[in-house]
């Protein structure tokens, strides 16, 4: 049951009428639990296939190799790269009934900060020949919490960085220490997000609607996730963007000055 109500006052002030209303909404949240189950075991069902296509798209790609048979394993490899999207996609809806259900569960650790920038900045621009990822960092120090996580949370970043510039350019990637809080910006040139909209982006499933010149493909669940994690590990997460010119997508994670 939820309940709302009014009161009204007298002109000294006192209760003169209360108004109170109360709506069932066991119907609201049973749909909610329904949808959050479909979502859970739709996915489930989906990765036991993708698992086993990767694993054979791999193999397929190292004969082929082996054979010489170079135009076939590339067209093999593109159906890798699609595969491991369709795995990602599956990955966040996984992610998404789990936060709703309170199980993401957390390994936490005690890892060097830049080297983990560093992997993932280095993987992701294996992905894109249209930019440049430029990574300056200056903390060379330790965070504590779980890294896959804070991985996830970095890749979500730069990819939507590169989605989201359909034009070449320059993606920056800074680290810096800021009291006891090391801060991740990524910084991109490319649509922006209007001002209006920029305060929704880290909900769930929603997504910048109304670009005329592009479509970019995406579920609405990445930003949502990252928030989530960075919440979890004792964090912020924020955005600055100007539409046309660019967005800079930053967290922030506690760090202890001893470590
Ligand atoms: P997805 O990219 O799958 O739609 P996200 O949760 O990662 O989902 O992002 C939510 C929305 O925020 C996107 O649909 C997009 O409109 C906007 N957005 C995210 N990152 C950027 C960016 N770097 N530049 C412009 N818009 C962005």
């Amino acid at each position: 049951l939820r309940a709302a109500g009014k009161v009204r006052f007298t002109e000294e002030g006192k209760p003169a009428i209360i108004i109170g209303v109360t709506f069932d909404i066991t119907d609201h949240k049973n749909l909610q639990q329904q949808k959050d189950d479909f979502i859970s075991i739709a996915s489930h069902e989906l990765k036991t296939p993708v698992t086993s296509i990767k694993a054979y798209t791999q193999v397929l790609e190292r004969m082929l190799k082996q054979k010489g048979d170079t135009k076939e394993a590339g067209m093999i490899s593109k159906m890798d790269s699609q595969v491991n999207r369709l795995t990602g996609l599956i990955g966040d809806l996984l992610d998404v009934t789990k936060i709703n259900a309170g199980k993401l569960q957390f390994n936490d650790v005690d890892f060097k900060f830049a080297a983990l920038v560093t992997e993932v900045v280095e993987d992701l621009q294996r992905t894109t020949e249209k930019h440049r990822l430029i990574n300056e960092f200056n903390y060379e120090g330790t965070v504590h919490a779980d890294r896959e996580r804070i991985a996830q949370v970095i890749t979500n970043l730069i990819t939507n960085a590169i989605k989201y510039s359909p034009q070449p350019g320059d993606i920056l990637i800074r680290s810096a220490l800021h009291d006891n809080e090391v801060h991740l910006c990524v910084e991109d040139f490319g649509v922006g997000i209007a001002e209006e909209k920029q305060e929704h982006v880290f909900e769930q499933f929603y997504r910048v609607s109304g670009n005329k010149q592009h479509t970019f493909p995406g579920l609405g669940l990445g930003l949502y996730i990252s928030s989530e994690i960075v919440k979890r590990e004792g964090g912020r997460i924020w955005v600055n963007s100007v539409e046309n010119k660019g967005s800079t997508f930053c967290f922030a994670l506690p760090v202890q000055q001893s470590r």
